[in-house]
């Protein structure tokens, strides 16, 4: 994640009373909040319009959200008792309906009144968890490439970010081969020697964005041993957890032997039912974890809005009575399969992501004309940046460079990548692929 400074803003040219412009100095923010004045999605999004590109670059939906789930939001629109603030911890209802989700998903008791907090969307529930066990310069440990909110919630915390990088296995080679999205691994002991007395908190996403990767078993074992022997709180982003393909299993590390105990689950509504602008999400863990991220995201912003909480809680209700997870499993699947059957046809090697909505595409093989003309704001932020924009304007294809998910320490390590979200219709899919196919003079 390269970040070029905010330039320093100091000077305007207001009048002054002799009548001469003078500069003036303008308040300056805070570093908690530096970075680019184009953040990467806006930067994207800018270039997808300019060139006329199809936009695989952010991850929301462009298919219309389920009708069950829309009739459910306007139905809580008109209730009355959603009108005013709901409680802090969320709407009872919903609460009710997470509880018997989850106790049936973690296999144990989940309480509506003390395991669970209704977020303002997975991204809130994120900086609740951080802000309730990280101090100023304590530091969070995590798998890079790394949701970007990561750094930036820590950023604003005040604390440190550790990074350790999954790899690709040794002997295989991503360049030339499709892989599997379990070709990335953790070396444990990286991980291990990441941890400082300063460590509190290790962050684990699962399924994962933008890998696609599901967690083992045995791999949530090792990095749960790892929580244990350093009592680290493990805040564990799940907001893909409904979304896994070919028969793998999404087990959160909240049900290993004891890591209940340890474990704040973070999930959004957003990705499990198609509506990632209503921004309701939840928080799930023992009571000793939860109450601090209830105190956090109580003093953050208070309280979810109501309505949107209610039309979950029923949506939740309805969805387990039309199959409406399988269905929408399979209908990624069918996206997924689309976009690898592109790839395949123009032999541009990828990931096959076991879950989540995402293809980390391997760009390795692709020469990009030495004339071929960068702005500065691309140029100076590397080859993976470069790749990005060639596929914009050349291929009118936008994917995300996935360098804004590493440190600047491991940024070369996405060189070859590019992010490709497949939430999106598949006649655009069908229609990306039509304008992959003009990369092999480039191969
Ligand atoms: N975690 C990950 C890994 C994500 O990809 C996202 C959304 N892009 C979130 C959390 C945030 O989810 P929400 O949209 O519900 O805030």
């Amino acid at each position: 994640m390269i970040m070029a400074p905010i330039p320093a803003r100091n000077s305007s040219t207001a009048p002054q009373p002799n009548g001469q412009p003078q500069p003036t100095k303008l308040p300056v923010a805070s570093q908690r909040v530096e970075g680019p004045l184009t953040d990467v999605w806006t930067l994207f999004n800018q270039y997808t319009a300019k060139y006329k590109a199809i936009n695989l670059g952010q991850g929301f939906m462009g298919f219309p959200a389920p009708q069950f789930v829309k009739d459910a939001g306007s139905a809580a629109a008109q209730v009355e008792s959603c009108m005013q603030y709901a409680p802090p911890r969320g709407v009872p209802a919903l609460r009710d309906e997470l509880a018997k989700n989850y106790s049936q998903f973690l296999d144990r008791p989940v309480d509506p009144n003390t395991n669970i907090v209704v977020a303002a969307g997975g991204n809130e529930a994120l900086l609740s968890v951080l802000a309730a066990f990280l101090d100023p310069g304590d530091e969070a440990v995590m798998m890079e490439p790394a949701f970007d909110q990561y750094f930036a919630n820590l950023k604003l915390l005040n604390a440190v970010p550790k990074y350790v990088p999954l790899r690709v296995r040794p002997g295989i080679d991503a360049t030339q081969n499709v892989i599997s999205a379990s070709d990335w691994v953790l070396d444990i002991d990286e991980l291990r020697a990441a941890i400082t007395p300063r460590t509190k908190v290790l962050i684990i996403n699962t399924p994962h964005n933008p890998i696609g990767k599901v967690f083992t078993y045995d791999e949530l074992q090792q990095i749960g041993q790892v929580a244990q022997e350093h009592n680290l709180v493990i805040l564990s982003d799940e907001v893909y957890d409904r979304l896994t393909y070919d028969g793998h299993t999404h087990h959160s590390i909240a049900t290993l032997p004891g890591m209940w105990n340890r474990t704040v689950i973070a999930c959004s509504a957003g990705k499990a039912f198609g509506v990632t602008g209503w921004r309701i999400g939840w928080m799930i863990g023992a009571e000793h974890l939860i109450l601090p991220c209830l105190r956090a995201h109580t003093r953050l912003i208070f309280t979810v809005n109501s309505p949107m909480q209610l039309a979950i809680a029923n949506a939740f209700k309805a969805a387990h009575k039309n199959d409406f997870f399988n269905t929408q499993r399979q209908e990624y699947w069918e996206r997924r399969h689309h976009l690898c059957q592109s790839l395949d046809a123009v032999g541009l090697p990828y990931t096959i992501p076991d879950g989540s909505y995402f293809i980390l595409a391997n760009t390795g093989k692709i020469k990009i004309p030495a004339d071929f003309e960068f702005p500065l704001e691309v140029s100076s932020q590397g080859r993976c940046y470069e790749m990005c924009y060639f596929f914009t304007k050349e291929i009118g294809v936008t994917g995300i460079p996935p360098s804004e998910f590493y440190s600047d320490e491991h940024a070369q390590l996405a060189d070859n990548y590019i992010r490709l979200a497949f939430c999106k219709p598949l006649e655009l899919l069908d229609q990306v692929g039509e304008r992959l196919v003009r990369l092999k003079q480039y191969m």
